[in-house]
């Protein structure tokens, strides 16, 4: 069995798509790279954003739903994404998050890196790791961060759960993660790839309340399958360890099935095919709204419920 080679995407909640285009974009550098609706409530955005080609691993998706409530994060959630930076780097980024408003929290040391824990304008955790040789991913040489300085792809989630067992027989046995040490509560798996977005840490919080979804939360996290015959092995699988699992569901990017571990934590597979090229030319993506062939014969209702945004950088960012 092939196992998975890491995260493919991240999927979270956001509430006003401009403030989100503004951070993530503007302020990480991180390329809006499809600008489409929500295939299951086409009343609502989803923004991608990633490196200049939206690689897999880099790869992270908001659903804007304008009137939820602020989630409050606990058991059963993704608690942190994480993404790497070179170590030389750090200042550079304490200096920016803190010049746009997003006060950089006091450095931890994590295994071999230094994190500087930061959050987003929702209140989700975000994490920039140092690693001494980053997975390569294809930066935004023109976007609003110096190349120099820019944020590589994803390092990996943090899970909290009430026991670590369970997630950790799905990551080894099913995703094909291995065990890479431990540190405090804080268990760290890895895919046994050199790519962005390798690392899952499952942190063993057995008094933990449960948390509440909303604005801020992470809805899923998806692993990578190398295609749909690698995704329905990994299917078998999941069934073979008594997890509910979804058919194969067309998502046009990507296709993907969900299961929800014990722990509470819903995690998606996706395909590496067809990517983010197949409705715009890599210049152009995420400057339109793409929708799937099934929504066409309704874009002008969609376009009309969906509030006007701008993907513009303004000189202020650069
Ligand atoms: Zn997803």
């Amino acid at each position: 069995m092939k196992s998975s080679v890491g995260l493919h995407h991240v999927t979270a909640v956001a509430r006003d798509p401009q403030k989100n285009i503004d951070f993530y974009q503007q302020v990480l550098g991180q390329r809006l790279i499809k600008t489409t609706v929500n295939f299951d409530d086409p009343g609502t955005y989803h923004l991608y954003y990633g490196d200049w080609l939206g690689s897999p691993g880099t790869i992270l998706t908001f659903f804007p739903w304008q009137h939820v409530k602020p989630g409050v994060l606990g058991n059963g959630e993704t608690s942190a994404l994480s993404y790497q930076i070179d170590p030389q780097s750090i200042s550079f980024w304490q200096a920016r998050l803190k010049q746009f408003g997003f006060m950089p929290g006091k450095i931890e040391s994590r295994f071999e890196s230094e994190v500087i824990p930061f959050q987003d304008p929702e209140g989700m955790r975000l994490e920039l790791v140092t690693t001494p040789s980053p997975a390569p991913v294809t930066v935004w040489k023109d976007g609003p961060v110096p190349p120099e300085s820019a944020i590589f792809g994803f390092d990996g989630v943090s899970l909290w759960v009430d026991e670590v067992e369970s997630t950790a027989t799905l990551l080894t046995q099913v995703l094909g993660y291995q065990f890479i040490g431990q540190a405090g509560q804080r268990y760290r798996y890895a895919a046994p790839e050199k790519n962005a977005g390798t690392i899952v840490d499952l942190i063993h919080r057995p008094t933990g309340s449960r948390g509440q979804f909303g604005a801020g939360s992470i809805h899923h996290i998806a692993f990578r399958a190398k295609d749909t015959e690698h995704q329905l092995a990994l299917r078998d699988l999941v069934l073979q360890h008594g997890i509910g699992v979804t058919e194969v569901i067309n998502r046009s990017y990507f296709k993907s099935i969900y299961f929800r571990v014990p722990a509470g934590i819903l995690f998606e597979i996706a395909t590496d095919q067809p990517g983010f090229s197949i409705d715009e030319k890599t210049e152009e993506l995420g400057q339109r709204l793409c929708l799937p062939p099934w929504f066409e014969d309704r874009r002008d209702q969609i376009e009309a419920l969906l509030p006007p945004i701008r993907r513009t950088v303004e000189p202020v960012y650069k």
